[in-house]
């Protein structure tokens, strides 16, 4: 996606409040300047394979860490398919710098900004635009991830508070997160009261308990944790959305999250693209630069044909889940964009997968090194194959569609 396509696909996206080609432009700068900045630190912290602070402490300065939140509250009120473009350019820096703006964003503030009361909305979006307040979402258990209806987080409410016992496992900024956006269920409801809820938990406090989870092979840079909650009060009132409609409320937060995936690997397969032409044209062997062999043409034709086809994909999902945010309460809209993300997402973590392989055998020896992007970007596009709905998950998705609602296999 060239800006120009960007701004001509936005101006039909009937873009949220007045985010203008002004705003845009400014958006745009800033977030490279951003990934700029980022990069040579992020290049140190891959290779000591350590979390990088700096992730998060220069989105703050830059102004980005509520993209996609309203002006009116701290954010910079950006559209969905430049918010795409956005994260696409910041993946080019890693999956891991983008997981942290998936966690911020794309299921941090979307949940509250879409089913907050206002007061929710006023505590947390302003300063979590800002880079004041870290935010995450905590769905998967160690014994619920494709299945959350099997999860086993509890809450009660107690006078003015509600009280969360339950452990989360495999949740992005979930170490570093000031709030989690927590999914549970009344405490010892069975049957038709057993529904789901979703409660914004302040992670302040001795019950709860975090832990980073290190055992990565890739995405070193991001956090990625567990926590668990012994106890642990939070406010009564804040509990998100009606009670009971979590699992709705997870399902819509997770279109914009799959959307943050697929536009993340656009970026993996951007810079692998990238790295290689340069490589191919300085690499010799055989008497010649390696990009005058066809064989090696061949593999950056399937790269090229990954990037192209990826765009294409997402910005037909980011202009579908515009529509359907401009319209709350348009189950249409919501299913087409539901549908639309879950191909992109399928779609673009496959081709970022495949593309980063040729670029690792385009770079021969070195390829098979993290010294290098292009190994970089093989080891952490994988897991957006597995993230936010696996491989198998979006494929039952379309099962479904193909076939009708009858057919549903998730059961
Ligand atoms: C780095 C990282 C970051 C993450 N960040 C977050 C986060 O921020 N928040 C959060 O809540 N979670 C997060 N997750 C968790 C992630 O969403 C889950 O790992 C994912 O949903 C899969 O769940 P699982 O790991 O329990 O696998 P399982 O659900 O146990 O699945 C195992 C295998 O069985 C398959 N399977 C399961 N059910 C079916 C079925 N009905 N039909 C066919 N196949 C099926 C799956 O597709 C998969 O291949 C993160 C995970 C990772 C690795």
């Amino acid at each position: 996606m060239t800006p120009q396509t960007l701004n001509t696909a936005a101006s039909t996206a009937s873009a949220s409040e007045t985010f203008t080609d002004e705003d845009r432009a400014k958006m745009i700068a800033d977030v490279e300047a951003y990934c700029q900045e980022l990069r040579p630190i992020e290049e140190i912290q891959y290779l000591e394979r350590d979390f990088n602070p700096a992730i998060a402490s220069l989105a703050k300065k830059h102004g980005i860490c509520g993209m996609p939140v309203p002006k009116r509250y701290g954010g910079r009120g950006a559209d969905s398919l430049t918010y795409a473009r956005m994260l696409a350019r910041i993946n080019r820096e890693g999956s891991g710098p983008r997981t942290f703006f998936s966690g911020q964003s794309s299921i941090g503030q979307y949940p509250i900004l879409k089913y907050g009361t206002e007061d929710q909305k006023l505590r947390y979006l302003p300063k979590s635009a800002a880079g004041d307040l870290i935010l995450a979402f905590g769905l998967t258990e160690p014994e619920a991830g494709s299945n959350p209806l099997e999860g086993t987080t509890t809450y009660r409410r107690e006078g003015d508070s509600l009280v969360m016992n339950g452990v989360k496992y495999l949740i992005s900024n979930g170490s570093i997160a000031d709030a989690v956006i927590v999914f549970a269920f009344p405490e010892g409801a069975e049957g038709d009261a057993r529904r789901m809820s979703a409660i914004i938990v302040d992670t302040a406090g001795e019950s709860f308990e975090k832990e980073q989870m290190h055992s990565k092979p890739g995405m070193y840079t991001c956090d990625t944790a567990m926590f668990s909650m012994n106890e642990h009060k939070v406010r009564g009132d804040n509990m998100l959305g009606k009670e009971g409609e979590g699992f709705r409320i997870a399902m819509h937060t997770l279109v914009s999250g799959r959307l943050s995936v697929a536009s993340g690997c656009l970026g993996s397969i951007e810079d692998c693209l990238t790295e290689c032409i340069e490589w191919a044209k300085t690499r010799h062997q055989h008497g010649k630069e390696i990009g005058r062999h066809q064989l090696v043409q061949d593999h950056l034709a399937k790269i090229e044909m990954a990037r192209a086809t990826s765009e294409a994909m997402i910005e037909r999902a980011a202009l579908a889940k515009q529509a359907s945010d401009d319209a709350p309460g348009d189950k249409a809209l919501l299913a087409d964009a539901d549908y639309k993300v879950a191909q992109a997402k399928f779609f673009a973590s496959n081709a970022a997968w495949e593309a980063a392989d040729h670029a690792v055998q385009i770079f021969g020896g070195r390829g098979w090194s993290e010294l290098y992007r292009p190994f970089r970007h093989l080891q952490d596009v994988r897991v957006c194959r597995i993230y936010e709905g696996t491989d198998e998950v979006m494929k039952l998705k379309m099962g479904a569609k193909l076939l009708g609602k009858d057919y549903e296999a998730f059961k």
